[in-house]
């Protein structure tokens, strides 16, 4: 059976309306061990003939048989695998990747052997063969036409194909080297079937078996010209058919070559990468803040395990009631006044570095501890306060050492900071940590503090008369001995220093009002009277200018206060706050407790939204997504375009890959992989920014921190925007078949 028969071919070639013919009624049959010349006038239809029996062009009449089979039914991977196992394809412009080294381009068509050393042994051997061992490393854009098509030689044996197809192999070269390319042709194909095209026929006919001549698209002669060798019939399907796993291995190493080879397309696609990466981690950082924004408002800041209680009809709880509740149910810890707990984000505080008075958002706490690595300590005393905060605030609070000293918190009061430590995460709000006691201490200060007190005044009896003077401001202080009241007023100071003997008695009137607060309808006043007779300071005059104010103003000691603020809380405060294990205990023993009769949330569930605002949250959330996905399109379409121009250098190469039999799959594969190459200094720099946004003040002053989860996001939308550009691309580059892409890429016509 001869290997190779072709019957009736014809093709007709129909292009903007013209009709030619390609080719038509050619019978011819070929055997192993042929070398055949085929010759005609330009335009006869010789490359015609050479492409349909490359299977690298279509034809429309006949029947092309390999060993016996008929193929006119195949499809596109038929006819990949009919090139893969059957075709070498020498062209007249020697289809070498020009950016790959000779040994590249050799072991490109070796690369169905699984074994790389086996592999690269057998490409030097057959480069060798070709006489081309010394430039073996050379890239093909620096080979000479003789050695580009030597190298060329060197890969269809590498193919060990049975048939090699040549058009024009040496029209480029000069007639010794031609000579010689013909006699390696020779050489390496004795039990090959080998078709030469040629318009020189003295360059074969030392070597050809046989001429054919071809003549306005037919079969013009036929002759055999000496004895050919006896054919034998080694296995043919030396390559196996290609498997998934093996396409993903080829892809991979082919994706590597194709990525080193054009090293400044690789380092503009990296830094398109670059450019991509930075785009989607600047909108995922922002879509993160924006979403935030949409976040749920708790009405009581959530704490694991915490379970706010009141009564039902809002009458204050007592002390010893809370006590009561919390052995009941067994809290582990009470806060009865859990006020300061949920003032985070409505308070501010400022501080005083340099000259300038700096605001901070703090949230108020207790009990916790920050860790080994702190400067100074943890508070000790009712006056300090421990600041945690983000690592931006390095630059002001000091690294090793304390550089601001005092805070004024409810921008009135001011403590001592006993010590601070730093954090990472600069989405989270900064913490003011107090002491046990200082944290009740503050907890009256500041509900005294956002009250008001009404109607206050202060009767002054200096044996003569009496003397009733309102208070227009009262203020808390540290700074104010224990128990003491500092009253401000340059009138009785000046009447005590006209007389020092004189004995002034002060009674003091607190109307203390506090506005609506939850669980509350009516306001309430409290009256303090007489209490505070023996313990008044008068305050110095050369103090007065500190205190301001026209009217009377005075200021209370923590003792002072905190005797005031407890009627003031124990007749108004209407919650307390137990805290459980965890999340589902607390929502087990508020159950509980609601069965009971009162009212208890665990902190986590006290986010009821109106309904509006559902829809809000959830326009807002799937606003920021729809930006998000949005931007993403927009960054793949700025990456399609910036790289659809670095197209045509591949389309060449392609073409050559597939006209050597190499699975289109396997290229795609290549490309894809390409593609994920340039990925990795995206994906480096975002590693080396998460990690100085993690170590460096700067730089977490300046960028979002950001969780695991949205990193995950930013590779996510990289990868998408790779496989978008790379999918049009692939489309862009195989959209057109073998012959044609070779015509506008490969070849120089
Ligand atoms: P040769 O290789 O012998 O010079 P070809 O096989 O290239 O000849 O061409 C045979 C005929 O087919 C010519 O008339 C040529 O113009 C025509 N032809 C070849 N390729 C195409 C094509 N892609 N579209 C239209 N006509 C074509
Ligand atoms: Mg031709």
């Amino acid at each position: 059976m001869a290997l190779l028969t072709l019957k009736d071919i014809g093709k007709i070639y129909v292009s903007e309306g013209n009709v030619t013919v390609g080719i038509r009624g050619v019978n011819l049959s070929f055997d192993r061990g042929e070398f055949v010349a085929i010759t005609g006038k330009s335009g006869s239809g010789k490359s015609t003939l050479l492409n349909i029996m490359s299977g690298m062009d279509t034809y429309e009449e006949g029947e092309l048989y390999i060993e016996g089979t008929p193929t006119s039914h195949y499809l596109q991977p038929e006819w990949e695998q009919y090139r893969q196992t059957y075709i070498s394809f020498i062209f007249q412009d020697y289809n070498i990747i020009e950016s790959f080294t000779v040994l590249q381009n050799v072991e490109l068509a070796l690369m169905h052997m699984e074994d790389k050393k086996a592999r690269r042994e057998k490409a030097i051997e057959l480069i060798t063969r070709v006489g081309l061992k010394s430039h073996i490393r050379q890239k093909g854009s620096q080979l000479s036409g003789g050695q580009k098509q030597r190298t060329v030689i060197a890969r269809a044996l590498a193919k060990d194909s049975p048939i090699i197809l040549a058009d024009e192999p040496t029209g480029n070269l000069d007639a010794q080297t031609s000579k010689e390319i013909m006699a390696l042709l020779k050489e390496v194909s004795t039990d090959k079937l080998v078709l030469v095209v040629t318009h020189n026929f003295d360059d074969v006919s030392a070597y050809a078996t046989r001429h054919v001549r071809i003549f306005d698209g037919a079969v013009e002669s036929d002759r055999l010209l000496a004895t050919k060798a006896p054919a034998s019939s080694p296995d043919v399907s030396a390559i196996p058919p290609s498997t998934p796993s093996r396409t993903i291995r080829d892809g991979l190493s082919l994706g590597g070559h194709i990525f080193f080879a054009k090293p400044k397309l690789s380092v503009f696609l990296c830094l398109l990468m670059v450019i991509a990466m930075l785009g989607i981690f600047a909108i995922t950082s922002f879509c993160g803040k924006m979403g935030s924004l949409f976040a749920p408002n708790y009405m009581f800041a959530p704490i694991d395990g915490r379970v706010v209680v009141a009564h039902q009809n809002g009458t204050p709880l007592s002390e010893a009631e809370v006590a009561e509740l919390a052995a009941t149910y067994d809290a582990k810890d009470i806060l009865h006044h859990d006020y300061l707990l949920d003032m985070g984000g409505s308070s501010y505080a400022t501080y005083l570095y340099g000259t300038v008075n700096h605001p901070i958002e703090l949230e108020y706490t207790y009990g916790e501890t920050f860790g080994e690595d702190i400067i100074g300590h943890y508070p000790e005393t009712v006056g300090e306060v421990f600041l945690y905060l983000p690592i931006s605030y390095q630059t002001h609070f000091g690294k090793d050492e304390l550089r601001v000293e005092q805070i004024k918190l409810m921008d009135s009061i001011t403590y001592t900071i006993s010590g601070v430590s730093y954090y990472y995460d600069n989405n989270l709000t900064p913490k003011c940590l107090f002491s046990n006691e200082g944290f009740s201490v503050a907890t009256s200060m500041m509900y005294l503090m956002r009250g008001n007190f009404k109607d206050s005044k202060v009767i002054c009896d200096d044996g003569n008369r009496l003397q009733n003077t309102s208070v227009t401001e009262i203020t808390v202080s540290l700074d104010v001995p224990d128990g003491k009241i500092v009253v401000y007023s340059s009138a009785l100071a000046a009447k005590k220093e006209a007389n020092p003997s004189v004995t002034l008695s002060l009674h003091f009137f607190a109307h203390y009002t506090s506005y609506d607060y939850r669980f509350d309808t009516s306001p309430h006043t409290l009256i303090f009277e007489e209490m505070y007779e023996d313990d008044i300071l008068l305050l110095e005059p050369s103090l007065l200018t500190e205190g301001g104010g026209v009217g009377l103003s005075i200021a209370m000691s923590d003792e002072v206060i905190c005797a005031l603020s407890e009627e003031v809380l124990s007749s108004t405060y209407r919650q307390a706050s137990l805290f459980f294990d965890d999340k589902k205990e607390a929502e087990e023993k508020a159950t509980a407790m609601r069965k009971a009769g009162y009212v208890a949330v665990p902190s986590h569930s006290t986010y009821t939204p109106h309904p509006l605002d559902t829809v809000l949250n959830m326009i807002g959330a799937g606003g920021m997504a729809v930006v998000w996905v949005m931007s993403v399109l927009f960054l793949s379409f700025f990456l399609h375009l910036c790289s659809d121009r670095s197209l045509s250098a591949f389309k060449g190469d392609m073409a050559i890959m597939r006209s050597m039999g190499i699975p289109v799959r396997t290229i795609k594969v290549g490309m894809y992989v390409r593609m994920l190459y340039a990925m990795i200094p995206a994906l480096v720099l975002m590693a080396l920014s998460a990690i100085l946004i993690f170590t460096s003040p700067t730089w977490n002053a300046i960028f979002t921190y950001l969780y695991g989860w949205q990193y995950a996001l930013i590779v996510l939308g990289m990868l998408l925007i790779t496989l978008r550009t790379t999918h049009k691309q692939i489309g862009k580059l195989f959209g057109e078949s073998v012959k044609k892409a070779l015509r506008g890429g490969a070849t120089h016509d």
